[in-house]
Formats: structure tokens, C-alpha cells, sequence
């Protein structure tokens, strides 16, 4: 009745997949002994296959839980490490590598660890068993090993020999069992040797009488027994078919002396087999009715947890995906309809208001002969003509300006940034990488039509850049517009007028000013003067030092001859000698310097460079503001109601150029990328991360929200509980028949 095994292994992998299930454990059978005591061996042996890390240093660090599947209806033997997802390994060899790497992976100054290594093993030659392989325990510790080593191995091998779990505690025949680690271990936690199985390998290694002797347990009694075993494959390396050959010295081996056939001496690997079967089904058998109780327990504590915590609200990776794909499609449903083409309108119509107004201030407020504009008609021909050519290239400023890519980019950029918004929103906070495909997803649609969208916007807006005309209703909102927004930019200019006003201070401000002022007019004097010696020195270039001294850096009383004095003294006498000249040269060049002095010492400690500086701007503020009035009042006149009247009136003419632009343009980018990102988003956002990604993906996806992580490991608690409570009962509803049957 080995189906009670089998049925307990799948029962035991389900409570092992139970995350964070320390209680809840099926007696599997533990490996222990020496270094070198032949436990690899005997495991391979059961196995039928070379599969364990060999070599001298250490080759096990970690637990290896091997569970052996028994398929009988089949040839096809192989590994599988359910933890690392390689799928089936057929060949042996790679079972043995990857078994020898992730014990490697154990840096050295840890040397082992008790986070266990999961391996199946598929074949209709191996019996339905669950083994644990640990770490040999070690007699000397050797130069490298770290002294804690020899414990670290001794309490990993204890907390596996626990209840309800089966030793097999192996010995070499030819060391005293007195010396035996493992039956030292063992008797600590089981000392009536209840579920402890001796194996004694190398028997070929001492005389029969001694090993039978050893087998006969006389010493050392276990209830379990003991049993002797050959496994060394014979002649070296005969890897394939290994346990024919195995078996085969074995066989020959205890056949060949008498001591071995009799009764009371159990031995060989296949007696082995056949008792760790028996001892773990009678075990799990007679184990059923407490797990039975442990899980019901379990059960019992998981449902309520469920129904406080969650009032047994369901909830699953899949409704907790399509959650929040709902929402975020909702989110963007809504943006998308507050975002519309009177939106999209409104912020392109803003940006090429701004590019008008910076073009109007740039050639037409800051021209010194700004007011000729409204004198116009007296003007002479060609200074007309300099005003309309003004206007033709203030006009093409702004339609050649890359209007096209420019109103594109600005959507693209609005919508990338409602985007990244919508991506760093609950529940996508949860999930770096979804944020990261939302916003993926937004630049390979942004990207895929910004190209094609302002090359169509620069295709319809191509005849305005030659000429723009406009009907009468056009102009007067172009008026209109522009009067506006110079309106507008008064009240900005005035508004920093004022603040500047109330952080400096009325007065300290006018004074400043008045310094600034002078200053510039000093400034405009000595530039004059400068160019006047600088075009002297063009006609008579050894008079350097002259304009060394103006420029005060070289001594005064170091004079050269000079004869071009002139220039400092257009208000003195011009008959004086030369010497005379001599003085009045030094004394011009005095004055100079002590009215720059003067306003060195008197007027710097005054004025800080900052306070100069806001002179400065509130000057040019002032300035501006009077422009602007000058321009608004000209736009309400007469002159500019009418449309041939334009060159007088550019502001109101860029004003209307720029609605046209606007409006053109909108409508493209509408078409274009708008709709289409609308229509392709929901679809791109369904397909890369809705439902469609698959039971892992979507897995993935909700565990990384803590919430509901928590809230889907207790409802997989439950669920395998569940499924393990049922399995348990029909095994015990199986049980009682066989009994009654018996019976
Ligand atoms: P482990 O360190 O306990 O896993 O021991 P191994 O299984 O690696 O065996 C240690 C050494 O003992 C190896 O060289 C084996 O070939 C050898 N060996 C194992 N079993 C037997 C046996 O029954 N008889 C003999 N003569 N040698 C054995």
C-alpha cells in the first residue's frame, strides 16, 4: 500500500509551498554522518544515479531536500529544481553541476547555510521517499575553516532530526561506532532510538564476523535497526548503469561469506530501499491523525485571520490587475476629456502669444525710432519702407519659427508629463516596473506621430509665411487680441515696477536711479572722449601715453609731450603756454579723476552693485511701460480699426497672425496625435499590463503591492490548506476501509 506515500509527498509539497509554514511538516528522512562515511554514496545508490557534488572541500552547504518520484509507466528518468525553473534535466551530470554551483554560491566565510536546496528526481527505478542530504559533520577543523564551523553544521543537522522526521544515521563499518557523530546527534533527539535507522556502509572494509557483529546492535541498540551496505562502484569510474554494478559487488560481496544470511542481519542496498519505504509510510501512516489535527488547526486559525482581516473577501492577482488597469484607464479617460481641443487651443494659442509678444518687443518696443509709427504718413519714402520691411520679417519671425515642431512638442509634453503623473499614482507606486511600460508605452505613441503631426502642422501653415491676409472681422479681433495682451504685459511691467518699489524703497530707489542716471551720462561723456583720443592716436600714433593718462593708469607728474590737449580743454583758453597747457592738462586730469573719486567714495558706499542693478531694471521697466502705453493708445485709435493701416499697427497685425497659427495648428495636432493617442493608449495599456500578461506576470504585478500581497498569501494559505485538509481526510476515509477490510 505504497500509494500512501505517494499521496503524502504531493501533500508535503503543497504545505512546503505554503509561504512562511514552520509548523505544518510530513516526516521526511534525514541524512547524517561523518565526512567521508559514505552517505554520498548510499544516497546514489537509492537513487540509481551519479548525481551528488563530489571533492574534498566541502562540496555540501546546504540542505538538499530530494524527493524521489516513482513513475512507473514510463522510461524517462530526470531532475528538476522546482526553485530555479530549468524544467526537467535529464542528464545526471547537469544535476550533479548545478547541485555543485548552488552550493558554491555559500560564500566561504559562511560555509554553510541552512536555506535548503529543493531537487525532484523523476524515475520509475527510484521509490517514493522524501530524503533531506546535510552537511557531513567534520572531526578537525582544518587551517581554513572557520573554528564555528564544526557547530554551524552540528545545530543545522539538529534542526532537521527533529520530530516527526526519520535519521538515517550513517556509519563506516570500519570506524568504531563509538566514534560515530551521527548516532551521537541522533540519540540526543531520539534516545530509545524510536526512528532512527543505522546504515552501515563499507562492509567490504572489515572482516564479515566484525561487520556482522556491528549490525547485530548490540552496543548501541536502535528499535529501527541497522544496515550494512557496499556502495563503492567497482573499478573506479563506471558511471552509466551505475547501480547494476553497484548492486552486483554487493550482491557478490554478501553472498560470498555465510555470516551474511543469517537471520536478524539485514543488508544490501535494496533492504535498505525497502525499509525506508516501510518506515516512512508506517510513520506517515501512523502521523496522520496529528497532522490531520495541526492542519484543521492551521485551517482553522488561517479562516478567521481571513475573515477579520479581509471579511472573507476574495481577491486575486487577475481582479487586482484588471483593478488597476481600470483605473488607470478611467484616470486618463478623464484627463483625456478635460484635455480637449479647446484646451489644447488655449495653450497653443498662449505660446505663440508669447513668441509674438517677445518678437514685438524685441524689434519693434526696443527701437529708438519707435514713434515715428505714428507719423508715418509724413515720413519720407524710404523710412517708410524700412517700418513695412519691419513688418514682413516681424511677421516671419513668427510664422518661420518652427511653429510645427514647437506646438507639437508642447502637447507631447503635456501629455508625457499627465503620463508620468498617472505613473507615479496609487496603485502604480506600488509597481516601478508597470510605471516604467506606462510611460514607454506614452513615448512610443508620442514618438511614432510627433514627427508626421508637425510636419503637417508646417505644411498648412506654409502660405502664411509668404503672405497672411485677413478679412475685416480677422483684424478686429487681431486689435482686439493685441490690445490685450499689451494691456497685460503693462500691468506686469508695473507690477515689478512696484515690488521693486516696495523692497528697496521709494526714496533709496530714486536716488539710485539719479546715480544711475548721472553715472550713464558720465559714462557717455568719457566714451565719447575715449573714441575722440582713440582717433587722434590714428593720425599720430606716438601720443600713447595721452591716452595712457586718460585712462588713469599711469602716474600723472609722468606727462609725456603732448600736443593734443585740446580735447580736455574745450572750455579752457586756448592761448595759454605750453607749460600752462602742462598744468591744465594735469589739472583737467585731476578733475576728472576727483569727480570719479567723488563718486568712488561718496556714491559707492551708498549704492550697493545690487541696488544699482534694481535701479537699473526699474529704469528699464519705466522705459518699457511707456512704450507700451505709447503702443495701446495707438491700437485704439483710429488708425488701426482698419487692416491697410497694419504697419502702423504690428502688434495687432502679429496678433492676428499668430490666432491663425493656432488655430491651424490645433486642428492637426488634434487629428494627428490627440486622437490617436487617445485610441491607442487604453488598447496598448490592456495588452501590456491587463490580463493578457499571463497568471505570472499578473502574480508578479499584485505581490508587489504589500496590501495585497498580504491579502493573497492568506487566501493561498487557505486554499492549500483546504486542499490539503481534503487530501488528508480521503487518505484516512482510504485507511479505515483498507482496515475494515482486513477485518
Ligand atoms: P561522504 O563524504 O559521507 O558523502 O562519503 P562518500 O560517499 O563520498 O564516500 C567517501 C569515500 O568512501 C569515497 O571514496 C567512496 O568511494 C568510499 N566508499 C563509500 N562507500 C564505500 C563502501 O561501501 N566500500 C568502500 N570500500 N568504499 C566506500
Amino acid at each position: 500500500f505504497m500509494l500512501l506515500t505517494k499521496k503524502l509527498i504531493e501533500i508535503r509539497n503543497i504545505l512546503n509551498s505554503i509561504d512562511h509554514n514552520d509548523t505544518l511538516k510530513l516526516p521526511s528522512i534525514v541524512v547524517i554522518g561523518s565526512q567521508s562515511s559514505g552517505k554520498s554514496s548510499v544516497l546514489e545508490a537509492i537513487v540509481g544515479h551519479e548525481f551528488l557534488p563530489k571533492g574534498s572541500n566541502m562540496v555540501t552547504r546546504r540542505p538538499i531536500e530530494l524527493t524521489l518520484i516513482h513513475t512507473p509507466h514510463t522510461m524517462e528518468e530526470y531532475g528538476e529544481f522546482p526553485s530555479l525553473g530549468l524544467g526537467k534535466v535529464h542528464d545526471f551530470k547537469r544535476v550533479q553541476q548545478t547541485l555543485k554551483d548552488l552550493n558554491m554560491a555559500v560564500p566561504e566565510s559562511e560555509c554553510v547555510s541552512s536555506k535548503p536546496i529543493e531537487l525532484r528526481i523523476y524515475s520509475p527505478n527510484v521509490p517514493d521517499l522524501t530524503l533531506i542530504d546535510l552537511p557531513g559533520y567534520i572531526q578537525i577543523t582544518s587551517k581554513n575553516q572557520p573554528l564555528t564551523l564544526k557547530e554551524k553544521i552540528s545545530e543545522l543537522c539538529e534542526k532537521y532530526i527533529q520530530q516527526p522526521n526519520i535519521i538515517l544515521a550513517v556509519c563506516a563499518a570500519d570506524v568504531d561506532l563509538a566514534n560515530s557523530e551521527a548516532l551521537r546527534s541522533s540519540r540526543k533527539v531520539d534516545p530509545l532510538g524510536l526512528r532512527t535507522i543505522g546504515v552501515i556502509t563499507k562492509m567490504d572494509l572489515v572482516e564479515p564476523e566484525r561487520g556482522v557483529a556491528i549490525l547485530r546492535n548490540q552496543d548501541y541498540p536502535l528499535h529501527l535497526g541497522y544496515i550494512g551496505v557496499v556502495c563503492k562502484p567497482p573499478g573506479g569510474n563506471n558511471k552509466d548503469n551505475m547501480t547494476q554494478a553497484v548492486i552486483k559487488t554487493e550482491d557478490a560481496y554478501f553472498r560470498s561469506a555465510y555470516q551474511f544470511s543469517q537471520r536478524g542481519i539485514a543488508v544490501g542496498t535494496g533492504t535498505l530501499r525497502r525499509k525506508l519505504m516501510d518506515v516512512l509510510e508506517e510513520n506517515m501512516g501512523s502521523n496522520l491523525g496529528s497532522i490531520i489535527k495541526a492542519v484543521q488547526r492551521e485551517l482553522d486559525e488561517t479562516r478567521y485571520q481571513f475573515k477579520v482581516e479581509y471579511n472573507d473577501q476574495k481577491m486575486s492577482a487577475e481582479s487586482y490587475v484588471a483593478e488597476s488597469v481600470d483605473k488607470l484607464k478611467h484616470r486618463f479617460k478623464d484627463f483625456s476629456r478635460a484635455f480637449g481641443k479647446p484646451q489644447v487651443r488655449l495653450e497653443i494659442r498662449h505660446m505663440l502669444e508669447q513668441r509674438m509678444l517677445d518678437i514685438c518687443a524685441q524689434r519693434y518696443w526696443a527701437d529708438p525710432r519707435i514713434h515715428e509709427l505714428s507719423q508715418l504718413d509724413s515720413l519720407a519714402e524710404g523710412d517708410r519702407l524700412y517700418w513695412d520691411l519691419k513688418l514682413e520679417l516681424a511677421s516671419s519671425a513668427l510664422t518661420k519659427s518652427g511653429v510645427g515642431r514647437q506646438t507639437t512638442q508642447r502637447v507631447v509634453d503635456i501629455l508625457t508629463r499627465t503620463m508620468e503623473q498617472l505613473a507615479e499614482a496609487e496603485p502604480f507606486n506600488h509597481h516601478p516596473d508597470a510605471a516604467e511600460t506606462i510611460k514607454t508605452m506614452t513615448h512610443e505613441i508620442l514618438s511614432s506621430r510627433s514627427q508626421a503631426t508637425a510636419d503637417q502642422v508646417e505644411n498648412t501653415i506654409k502660405p502664411f509665411k509668404y503672405e497672411v491676409e485677413c478679412s475685416d472681422g480677422e483684424w478686429t479681433e487681431g486689435v482686439k487680441r493685441s490690445i490685450v495682451l499689451l494691456q497685460k504685459e503693462l500691468e506686469m511691467c508695473e507690477e515689478a515696477l512696484g515690488k521693486i518699489k516696495t523692497t528697496v524703497g521709494t526714496k533709496k530707489l530714486r536716488k539710485a536711479i539719479n546715480y544711475v542716471i548721472e553715472f550713464d551720462r558720465e559714462e557717455a561723456k568719457r566714451t565719447q572722449r575715449r573714441e575722440e583720443i582713440a582717433k587722434l592716436r590714428e593720425s599720430n600714433p606716438h601720443s600713447h601715453l595721452e591716452g595712457q593718462r586718460l585712462f588713469g593708469d599711469s602716474d600723472s607728474e609722468s606727462l609725456g609731450e603732448d600736443q593734443h590737449s585740446e580735447d580736455h580743454e574745450g572750455e579752457k583758453d586756448k592761448g595759454s603756454s605750453s607749460s600752462e597747457e602742462k598744468q591744465e592738462h594735469s589739472h583737467s586730469h585731476s578733475h576728472l579723476q576727483e569727480l570719479e573719486d567723488e563718486l568712488e567714495a561718496v556714491m559707492r558706499p551708498h549704492f550697493n552693485p545690487k541696488l544699482l542693478n534694481k535701479a537699473r531694471e526699474a529704469l528699464s521697466l519705466r522705459d518699457r511701460a511707456l512704450v507700451l502705453k505709447y503702443r495701446l493708445s495707438a491700437l485704439k485709435s483710429k488708425t488701426c480699426k482698419s487692416s491697410k493701416n497694419k504697419t502702423q499697427c504690428p502688434e495687432a497685425f502679429l496678433a492676428m497672425v499668430s490666432e491663425k497659427l493656432a488655430y491651424t495648428s490645433v486642428m492637426f495636432i488634434q487629428v494627428e496625435l490627440m486622437n490617436e493617442f487617445v485610441f491607442q493608449l487604453p488598447r496598448m495599456i490592456d495588452s501590456r499590463l491587463g490580463v493578457k500578461t499571463g497568471q505570472e506576470a499578473m502574480e508578479k504585478f499584485a505581490r508587489e503591492n504589500p496590501l495585497v500581497g498580504k491579502h493573497l498569501q492568506l487566501m493561498d494559505r487557505r486554499m492549500k490548506l483546504e486542499e490539503v485538509w481534503e487530501r488528508l481526510n480521503y487518505l484516512v476515509r482510504r485507511q479505515e476501509e483498507a482496515k475494515a477490510r482486513k477485518w
